[in-house]
């Protein structure tokens, strides 16, 4: 067998798309360096609670703590948190070294490159942006990520009413995706099964609950899709085709909808209205795209050299990990890791 003990991957982004590619070229034997400018390992997934309810709905988020725990102890690798790529230094096949430079001291260094991985993740869609549904405004309206930092903190009793009423919250699909006038004309794949697992770790807790999910259209794929929507049709979460019209708090602190349904306006109360933002590109891709000469696409986010060869920049050298060649989910990002992997070593061998 090959032994790849001579290369250095540098892999950008330090996400579960960076740590579950760096834990591949680890067990192959390749050397990896992980630059990431936060403070931490693990990107968004670490804000993600655990949807388990009777038992696992596998919703993958504790995979970036196996993840981390290989990554961190590995003899293959260093990890370089709170740097970020400044300069690559290009060979005739590709990418000879890049230079890293501390976000704090300003220190810089230069490291040796068999191949650069970029993992720089996504953005969550911010909804104030566009003064969306009231966020920011309506204190009963929040977003996916906020409701899974109030379960991650056991805090779900906080949203429920005060008088013991039974909680009824909303969730609306689709906010910030599948939406030509914002650039973001595309299914951000994460949020449909995102908020059933939200909605049924709610009533779980609190099995008097009442979860209604508004949607345009439901994309659940994977073995799991259907035993997913067959637990919530028993657990009795409505499902509503179609995005509300507005939003208007009312007196009692809960908010009123409005949608429509054959033809007539129906208004009805929620407690809360959960939004289910997608996926937008890293707000470092720019940057990065600039540095490295790798392209972006249409909206946004790194370029790959065509649907079949999805991990592959245009760029010789260059591969793209995770979510930012495009909106995905934890299993796709896992799986995508190992197409990564796979390319980079039949590249290299293709040199020898
Ligand atoms: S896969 Fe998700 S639901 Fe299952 S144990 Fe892990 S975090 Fe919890
Ligand atoms: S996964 Fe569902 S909620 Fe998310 S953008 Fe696609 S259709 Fe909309």
């Amino acid at each position: 067998m090959y032994d790849h003990n001579n290369g250095q991957v540098v892999i950008v982004g330090g996400g579960i798309a960076g740590l579950a590619t760096a834990k591949l070229l680890s067990e192959n034997n390749f050397h990896f360096a992980i630059v990431e400018r936060s403070y931490k390992l693990g990107g968004h997934t670490k804000d993600w609670a655990c949807m388990a309810t009777d038992n696992c709905n596998r919703c993958h988020s504790c995979a970036v703590f196996d993840y981390e725990e290989f990554v961190a102890s590995s003899p293959h690798g260093e990890i370089f948190l709170r740097h970020e790529l400044f300069s690559v230094t290009r060979s005739t096949s590709g990418i000879s070294s890049v230079g890293i430079r501390c976000i704090d001291s300003g220190a810089e260094r230069e490291l040796p490159v068999t191949a650069l991985v970029l993992a720089v993740g996504f953005e969550p869609f911010d909804p104030i942006e566009k003064g969306f549904w009231g966020y920011g405004t309506f204190e009963g309206v929040m977003t996916l990520s906020d409701l899974n930092r109030l379960m991650r903190l056991d805090d779900l009793n906080t949203i429920r009413p005060g008088n013991g009423d039974p909680l009824n919250l909303a969730f609306f699909q689709c906010v910030g995706s599948r939406d030509k006038t914002i650039g973001a004309d595309y299914c951000s794949q994460y949020c449909c099964a995102a908020a059933i697992r939200a909605a049924l770790r709610t009533i779980h807790q609190y099995p008097d609950s009442k979860v209604t999910i508004f949607y345009i259209d439901l994309q659940i794929a994977g073995k799991t899709a259907q035993a997913l929507m067959d637990k919530a049709q028993e657990k009795g979460v409505r499902f509503l085709q179609g995005v509300p019209g507005e939003i208007q708090p009312i007196q009692d602190g809960g908010l009123q909808v409005i949608s429509e349904k054959d033809g007539q306006n129906v208004v009805e109360r929620f407690d809360r209205i959960v939004l289910s933002i997608g996926q937008r590109p890293s707000s470092s891709a720019i940057a990065i795209s600039g540095i490295t000469e790798a392209p972006l696409n249409e909206f946004g986010f790194f370029q790959t050299r065509s649907q079949f060869d999805p991990v592959r920049s245009p760029l010789n050298g260059v591969y793209i990990a995770g979510s930012c060649s495009g909106p995905a989910n934890i299993p796709d990002v896992a799986m995508n890791a190992g197409k990564v992997v796979s390319a980079i070593i039949k590249d290299i061998e293709q040199t020898i």
